[in-house]
């Protein structure tokens, strides 16, 4: 039996194309690649190269574009300066001046590179992480780990594509990407903020954003 990574739930087989086999999950709706179908060990460097190769400028720029409108965001919803993390694809120099000058602090760790770990011993106000979330092969541990990250009343955003329509997965052009092993629809965030004691403030499209209860008991992971 292939059980849910997410959720541990019995999973079914949901389609099978030329390449992998997909599996959904009826519990959480977590759509995921067979494990037997990635392209390499999860120790393997390869993931780590391939991921390398697409943090290109373009891609830099997108991060940017989805960092600084939410930053601006949060910003006015509480006033404050904030502490932020970055979990992904690390953003230029010139973006994280510019977000410094503007009283603001964002810190960054590379999920598929051995990066500083210090990063993960502390809270942020927030924590934004832009195209990872596809590419996770153990989502459970990383959802545990990015959820104890955050402060209680923190956000949490995460830029992904939404699962929006299952008949058209067949032809998902994100599905046929090679790197992308982990699918979601707007139930399988409504799960884990349940799970996590989240408050799931907006899901849709490309972007999910997630609010921490002021009570919550999630405490940090110690690396
Ligand atoms: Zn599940």
């Amino acid at each position: 039996m292939t059980r849910c990574p997410l959720c541990k739930h019995a999973a079914t087989l949901f389609l099978q194309d030329k390449k992998r086999a997909f599996f959904d999950c009826p519990q959480c709706a977590f759509v995921f690649v067979d494990p037997s179908d990635h392209r390499m060990p999860s120790n393997s460097s390869t993931p780590i190269q391939s991921y390398g190769r697409q943090q290109k400028a373009a891609q830099q720029r997108q991060a940017t574009q989805f960092v600084l409108p939410l930053l601006s965001q949060l910003s006015d919803l509480t006033g404050d300066n904030l502490l932020g993390l970055n979990f992904g694809h690390s953003l230029d120099q010139h973006c994280i001046d510019k977000i410094q000058a503007s009283g603001h602090q964002l810190l960054q760790y590379d999920p598929f590179k051995a990066t500083e770990q210090a990063v993960l011993q502390q809270q942020y106000d927030f924590v934004c992480s832009y195209k990872v979330f596809e590419s996770f092969k153990r989502p459970l541990n990383q959802w545990a780990l990015l959820s104890s990250l955050v402060k209680p009343q923190g956000w949490l955003a995460i830029g992904t594509a939404l699962l929006t329509d299952k008949s058209h997965f067949a032809k998902w052009h994100h599905k046929n990407n090679p790197a992308h092993v982990s699918f979601y629809q707007h139930k399988t965030f409504e799960y884990l903020a349940t799970q996590g004691q989240f408050k799931l403030l907006f899901a849709a499209k490309e972007l999910v954003l997630m609010q921490k209860a002021a009570n919550s008991g999630i405490k940090p992971i110690l690396i």
